[in-house]
């Protein structure tokens, strides 16, 4: 583990090279089995509540009818998550060339929407533990084998990867420390404070 700008991370985060790849995948994480769908923020609920007709004009006739009758999110609260179609497709997912994804991105790209997806997704497959310490993990899952392989061709780490997504959790700073410690192959505190770095590692 390491802790960067405050924020415990598992150093595997750091040294994955990661890109997703489409074409490969079909956008497999919005549509894996099980009975619940991406977990959600207690604040995020509203904010899709509020841009839900522009999602669903991007959505099958069926999960309009499915949300109509069995509304978007379930849980309670600090533990909400999206609905899922038959115990498979997160009820937002729309396809295009038979690939799985978002209606909510879609709404946010055309500026029909300010609400762009929950972050639990826009962060994956880093996730945040909960439970105990909270910290960020690499959730090493089969359907993104192809990312790790397009992320080692193409040179590019997770953390860049996912840099919206890091900005929009934990702010740019944050972002900009970690991607520091990155480019300096993870130095550690003891060595970085010499030269004004923040980084330290955690056992
Ligand atoms: S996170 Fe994994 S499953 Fe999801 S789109 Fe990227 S490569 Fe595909």
């Amino acid at each position: 583990m390491i802790l960067i700008d405050n924020i415990l991370l598992e150093e595997e985060i750091t040294e994955t090279s990661f890109s997703c790849d489409l074409q490969k995948c079909k956008g497999a994480c919005c549509t894996f089995p099980g009975k619940f769908g991406a977990p959600l923020k207690d604040e995020e609920i509203e904010m899709i509540y509020n841009n839900l007709d522009n999602a669903k004009k991007y959505l099958s006739e069926k999960s309009i009818e499915y949300i109509d009758k069995h509304g978007f999110y379930e849980g309670s609260r600090d533990n909400y998550s999206t609905v899922c179609i038959d115990k498979k497709d997160c009820v937002f997912v729309y396809y295009e060339n038979s690939v799985a994804k978002y209606t909510k991105e879609k709404a946010y790209f055309n500026c029909e929407s300010n609400f762009r997806k929950p972050i639990s997704c826009h962060l994956f497959p880093i996730r945040v533990n909960n439970t105990g310490r909270k910290y960020l993990y690499f959730q090493n899952i089969a359907e993104c084998k192809p990312a790790l392989k397009k992320g080692k061709s193409d040179k590019v780490n997770l953390v860049n990867f996912s840099k919206d997504a890091l900005i929009r959790a934990y702010g740019e700073e944050s972002y900009n420390e970690i991607s520091e410690y990155v480019k300096n192959n993870g130095i550690p505190k003891a060595v970085s404070s010499i030269f004004g770095g923040v980084n330290e590692t955690v056992s």
